[in-house]
């Protein structure tokens, strides 16, 4: 192996020749040593970048495949017949193999020497970045060093120009570059430090770390349809409660769901308030046990504190309990919205499950049958388990519509003739805790 310099420029790469490292071809997609030959044959340069090498070197799967050459996107798209150009902002080519997709990147220049419209930045931040260059340039654009570590189809040997080797052995997050700038430059780095601090257990170290602190303002400034996208990615990849630990310890949360902060900075009856950290834990469970998930469960979990609490005063204040809903989902959908783009496909769901939840302590007569055909049901179903366990709601009613589902229809009229529910006696249950028990 070739040691690397200190003194000198970070242009001498550390090269690992092939017999030194564990990167197998037998490990890497079909469909991504497809597009890296054909790039050689057409006498690119073409080189595996990013999480595919970083998971492939920690012996996990790569979630996907991207590659890294000297071909322009124009270029790429002359080899490939399964191709399209896609981006304003970075310009790159997906190449199609069914519904796989290997996407394919010009290397990236600092933008020094070429048209300023090429890159362009505004207020410290890239809003364009279309200017190429070599391999050594593009490295030091990547963002963190682990991510930055290439795999060479020429001689299958693999190249690190920022030290990413190190910290992938040490298990550290380490931005190249100065931390401060490379957050402004782009301030989803920091919900991406987090969620790879998350994802491979890794540390952020120090000096990547103390702005995560200092600079979470700056997530303003992105577009709320990327938030979303991150976000998702973040929250729903089975370590959901450690990342909103972490967003938490950071104040990025705050940022993010301010709402939903100053909910939980409230007790619930001298009680902290575990619903959204129970809800998060849950998705993590749903996911390794390969249960279905979707954003619209995930967003009524994050964003249920803030409704909960002014439904409730609303309540206080006289408004009925649909009403209440109504106004106060409405509101804090307003006010979240302007932050992270919620897709409709999933707010209509999202305040589907929240307003049924007053219909599910209706038990009497035909009502548990209509509700139990709604298109929602099973989710609002899910959502009051996760209310019952947090406390919130008495668990004989989440019990009562376990068994209703359970039970076949002589069972079902038993429990909801008279008007009474089954099972337990009415009398014995617990009075169930409305939402108006907390006041906000
Ligand atoms: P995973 O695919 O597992 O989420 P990844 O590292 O491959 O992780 P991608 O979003 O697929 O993440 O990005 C591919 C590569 O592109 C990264 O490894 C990194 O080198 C570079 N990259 C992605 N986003 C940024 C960014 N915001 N700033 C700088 N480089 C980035
Ligand atoms: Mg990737």
């Amino acid at each position: 192996m070739q040691e690397s310099d200190p003194h000198s420029e970070a242009t001498t790469p550390v090269i690992v020749p092939r017999p030194e490292h564990t990167i197998s071809r037998a490990n890497i997609s079909e469909n991504a040593l497809k597009v890296l030959y054909r790039l050689r044959q057409e006498r690119f340069n073409a080189h595996l970048v990013g999480g595919g090498v970083r998971d492939l070197l920690l012996g996990r799967e790569p979630k996907d495949f991207d590659v890294a050459t000297d071909a322009t996107p124009e270029q790429v798209r002359q080899v490939f017949r399964n191709c399209r150009l896609i981006g304003r902002r970075f310009r790159l080519a997906h190449v199609h193999f069914g519904r796989d997709i290997i996407e394919v990147a010009t290397f990236r220049g600092s933008g020094a020497d070429q048209d300023v419209e090429d890159r362009r930045l505004e207020s410290g931040m890239i809003v364009r970045d279309n200017s190429y260059g070599s391999i050594a340039e593009d490295a030091l654009r990547r963002d963190f060093t682990i991510n930055a570590l290439y795999y060479d189809i020429a001689d299958f040997s693999l190249i690190d120009y920022a030290d990413g080797l190190t910290d992938l052995r040490d298990g550290q997050i380490r931005l190249i570059g100065d931390p401060q700038q490379r957050y402004r430059e782009d301030p989803v780095r920091m919900l991406r430090a987090v969620r790879f601090a998350c994802k491979l257990g890794f540390n952020i170290d120090l000096a990547t770390e103390q702005p995560l602190f200092e600079l979470g303002h700056l997530l303003e400034d992105v577009p709320a349809a990327r938030l979303f996208d991150e976000l998702i990615k973040l929250f729903q990849s089975g370590y959901a409660l450690q990342a909103f630990e972490k967003l938490r310890h950071y104040g990025l949360f705050a940022q993010l769901f301010p709402a939903t902060e100053t909910s939980l900075a409230r007790e619930d009856q001298g009680f902290p308030i575990t619903f959204v950290s129970r809800g998060l834990a849950n998705t993590d469970q749903r996911i390794r046990e390969s249960k279905p998930i979707t954003p619209a469960f995930l967003f009524a979990i994050l964003l249920w504190e803030p409704v909960r609490q002014r439904c409730a005063q609303l309540e206080s204040e006289g408004v009925s309990v649909n009403e209440a809903m109504m106004i106060a989902s409405a509101e804090v959908c307003a006010a979240q919205q302007p932050l992270i783009t919620l897709p409709k496909r999933f707010a209509l769901p999202m305040r589907e499950i929240w307003a049924l939840q007053a219909r599910l302590e209706q038990r009497d007569g035909k009502r548990p049958y209509r509700l139990s055909t709604h298109p929602r049901f099973r989710a609002a179903y899910d959502f009051l388990l996760l209310r019952a366990e947090a406390g919130e709601t008495d668990p004989e009613l989440a019990d009562w519509w376990t068994r209703f589902q359970a039970t076949n229809s002589e069972g079902r009229a038993t429990m909801t003739s008279s008007g009474k529910p089954g099972g337990r006696s009415r009398r014995r249950r617990k009075p169930a805790k409305s939402t108006s028990d907390i006041k906000g």
